[in-house]
């Protein structure tokens, strides 16, 4: 369940259902201005919400305070072993302090960092984490780690409200995914402050992106959650605020930029497609709207699944189509394909969000994709649709099977030869897929 308790991290509202806020971490040495405020720029025009920098001598707390002016978003303090840098932090005017009480020198130490954020309003991040929990929790973590994480979570937070301290929010770090979601989903249902979720240490871009989108995806899905960030090995911090908006993306918590949709591709693709997703991906960061746009890599399917994009490719080997919520624009030579669809996305925002349709060349697409259309065939786009419905019943999925067994444009029937040969075009297994190089033209 979403958190009862709001806190207020600079200009950010965070929990009590406000939208979950992508949070990052710089990789820089705190102390190195220029580096670090370059970094800080870049995760903010990729989409930060709030930045911690780590804060473990003196001369970063000493840079803290020029940051915390300079930073076009709010900047979290990250504190180790030491409440004085905590203090400093909080002098220095950070918008939040993260700190584990647990390892902050005992709890005096605790309540003087207490003392002078309530002073100031400043509101702090408390937590713990799996390798450092207190030592009287060290069996519990051996019998039962989910348990006892929670406790010592419960433990901070009673040490909180000990001290009449309820301006914080609360994360629980593990590098299992299992058990961050198990143990957060016990503490969302006892404490109302804010979560801060994360999969610790997760690892390289691909293995820790996977292994965040699972698991905060998970707890996000049941609304828990209000703040995140991915913990990539990457010095490029801006790779971990783009793997957070993807996974708020695809879980319709926040519109951020447009949606890229693409087919897994198979044996009836034309062309390389590889090339022309990745290249509509990389010139689609140049807009904000959140349009859809999709790339299909044949046109066995019609328009199929992807009717109800913005804008939309389906290539074939020599020609292409690209059309606008189901309906055909144009057709264009496959090379030319990516160019004219983003002519006619920029038309489209030109003309003040309007689809701008050429009649004749709508007519001459919308036959190329009859004559290219196979309703006969079994893509991986109409089991699925098959799949989906069957689930719903079996009269709905009886409906798309006949459907999918009369074409919507030429209405052949069911058995007729698919149109679209593959003449021209041969299969490279040597090549690595990797470089999108698996297609040669013939
Ligand atoms: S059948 Fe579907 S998955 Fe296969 S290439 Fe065509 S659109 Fe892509």
């Amino acid at each position: 369940m979403a958190s009862e308790r709001q806190i207020q991290v600079g200009s950010v509202p965070v929990g009590g259902g406000a939208p979950v806020a992508v949070q990052t971490m710089t990789k820089t040495e705190t102390a190195n201005l220029a580096a670090t405020m370059r970094q800080i720029r870049t995760v903010a025009e990729a989409g930060a919400d709030i930045v911690r920098v780590a804060v473990p001598r003196e001369p970063d707390a000493e840079a803290l305070k020029t940051i915390v002016v300079e930073s076009p978003i709010p900047v979290i303090a990250d504190i180790h072993f030491n409440h004085t840098l905590a203090l400093k932090a909080i002098e220095a005017g950070a918008h939040c302090v993260r700190l584990n009480p647990g390892n902050i020198g005992g709890p005096e130490k605790v309540a003087e960092v207490i003392a002078l954020a309530r002073e100031k309003g400043t509101p702090l991040r408390v937590g713990v984490n799996s390798g450092s929990l207190p030592k009287h929790l060290r069996q519990l973590e051996y019998d039962n780690p989910v348990e006892a994480l929670v406790t010592a979570a419960l433990e901070t937070v009673a040490l909180m409200e000990r001290l009449d301290f309820q301006d914080f929010k609360v994360s629980m770090k593990s590098t299992s995914v299992p058990n961050t979601i198990a143990s957060n989903r016990l503490l969302s249902q006892k404490i109302p402050y804010p979560l801060h979720l994360g999969v610790t240490e997760a690892g390289t871009k691909w293995s820790g992106s996977l292994k965040s989108a699972v698991g905060l995806g998970t707890l996000l899905a049941d609304g828990i959650g209000d703040t995140i960030r991915i913990s990539l090995s990457t010095f490029h911090a801006e790779e971990e605020v783009k793997v957070a908006w993807e996974i708020l993306k695809a879980l319709k918590l926040r519109e951020k930029g447009p949606v890229l949709i693409a087919c897994p591709t198979c044996g009836r693709l034309q062309f390389d497609m590889d090339t022309v997703v990745a290249e509509v991906e990389q010139r689609l960061e140049a807009y904000e709207d959140p349009i859809e746009v999709s790339v299909l890599g044949c046109a066995v399917n019609g328009i199929g699944e992807a009717r109800h994009a913005d804008f939309g490719i389906t290539g074939a080997k020599d020609m292409g189509m690209i059309y606008s919520k189901g309906e055909p624009l144009k057709k264009v030579p496959t090379a030319q394909l990516v160019d004219e669809l983003f002519k006619e996305i920029d038309r489209y925002y030109a003309a003040g969000k309007t689809i701008q349709r050429d009649e004749a060349e709508a007519a001459e697409a919308r036959a190329w994709l009859a004559e290219n259309e196979d309703a006969t065939a079994m893509t991986p786009e109409r089991i699925a649709a098959m799949e989906a419905a069957a689930a719903e019943n079996d009269e709905a999925a009886e409906q798309v099977l006949e459907e999918m067994l009369v074409a919507p444009g030429e209405k052949e029937p069911a058995g007729a030869a698919p149109g679209n040969g593959s003449a021209g075009v041969s299969l490279d297994e040597e090549a690595s897929p990797v470089a999108g190089r698996r297609f040669s033209r013939g």
